[in-house]
């Protein structure tokens, strides 16, 4: 028992050794990639389902290291919000964003946002957000900040005050990845909230869980009653696009209607 003891805990080092490897080359390599041009940005059109016209876009980040390769957002995301970096790709991200996108969008559409509330608050915030509405001309009401829920949850505090001003200058706040933070739902009474996201995991078995469809419907009617706003994420299939409709969800996003695409491709 114990030779195998010593043998699991081997193993388990060398696993832990190769991940930290691999997230001090991400951090490294995260220093050079704004100065290298390593990171791009995606669209992906939020579509009204009343309509069908795009409602807005959610920017995501994309980062093709040369040493790496493509690393996914959900990877270098994490790292990059534990030093400064993540204020410097904030910055470029909304600057690049509103460059792209405010040419394409008319006074109702809005640019979504992915932040995290540790990085907000602060000058160099105001000043981010001061640079985009005067200097490229983004109207507060066009910007909505998405904080996901696990973040706001940890930070609470930090993010009632910071959320409040947001929504003082006009700008637009979302929850993203709505259901998935064990939360007690009292800071829905507590935030100004325009947006819940609905997470894709809950829509991902729409069509044949019934527990995912009784979340749904919950989910739906708590933000109607409250008088927030729906956006389903992750939607893939005709049927679960039906069943958001016939449930009365506003607005979705997801690879039925497209897929993330570069400014180059919305053009055309
Ligand atoms: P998120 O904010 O929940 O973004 C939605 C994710 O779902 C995106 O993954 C998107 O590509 C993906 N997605 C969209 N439609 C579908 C679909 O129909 N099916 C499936 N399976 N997936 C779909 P992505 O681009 O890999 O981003 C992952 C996460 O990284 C984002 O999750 C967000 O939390 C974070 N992220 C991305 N860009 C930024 C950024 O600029 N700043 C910050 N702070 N976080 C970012
Ligand atoms: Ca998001
Ligand atoms: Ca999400
Ligand atoms: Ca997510």
């Amino acid at each position: 028992a114990k030779a195998l003891g010593r043998g699991c805990y081997a193993f388990f080092d060398v696993d832990l050794d190769q991940r930290n490897h691999r997230l001090m080359q991400i951090k490294h390599g995260l220093r050079h990639a704004l100065s290298r041009n390593e990171m791009s940005l995606v669209y992906q059109p939020e579509i009204h389902l009343e309509t069908r016209e795009i409602f807005g876009y959610e920017v995501l980040m994309r980062w093709h290291s040369e040493e790496l390769g493509p690393i996914s957002p959900s990877e270098f995301i994490p790292v990059a919000e534990e030093s400064d970096i993540i204020a410097d790709l904030t910055s470029w991200m909304m600057l690049q964003a509103c460059r792209d996108l405010l040419p394409l969008l008319n006074d109702k559409m809005q640019i979504g946002v992915n932040i995290s509330p540790r990085q907000f608050g602060g000058d160099r915030w105001l000043t981010l957000i001061r640079q985009c509405i005067d200097q490229e001309g983004l109207r507060p009401s066009q910007l909505c900040v998405e904080i996901t829920e696990g973040a706001l949850i940890r930070d609470m505090e930090q993010a009632v005050v910071q959320l409040s001003e947001l929504r003082k200058l006009g700008i637009r706040v979302a929850i993203d990845d709505f259901g998935t933070g064990y939360s007690s739902l009292s800071y829905l009474k507590r935030l100004p909230i325009d947006f819940l996201k609905i997470d894709r995991t809950f829509v991902a078995d729409i069509e044949t869980d019934q527990d995912d469809q009784a979340i749904i419907c919950a989910i739906i009617n708590m933000a109607q009653s409250l008088g927030i706003g729906l956006i389903a994420e992750g939607v893939e299939t005709q049927e679960q696009l039906k069943f958001l409709k016939s449930q009365g969800c506003d607005i979705a996003q997801g690879y039925f209607f497209a897929r993330p695409m570069s400014v180059d491709q919305i053009k055309c």
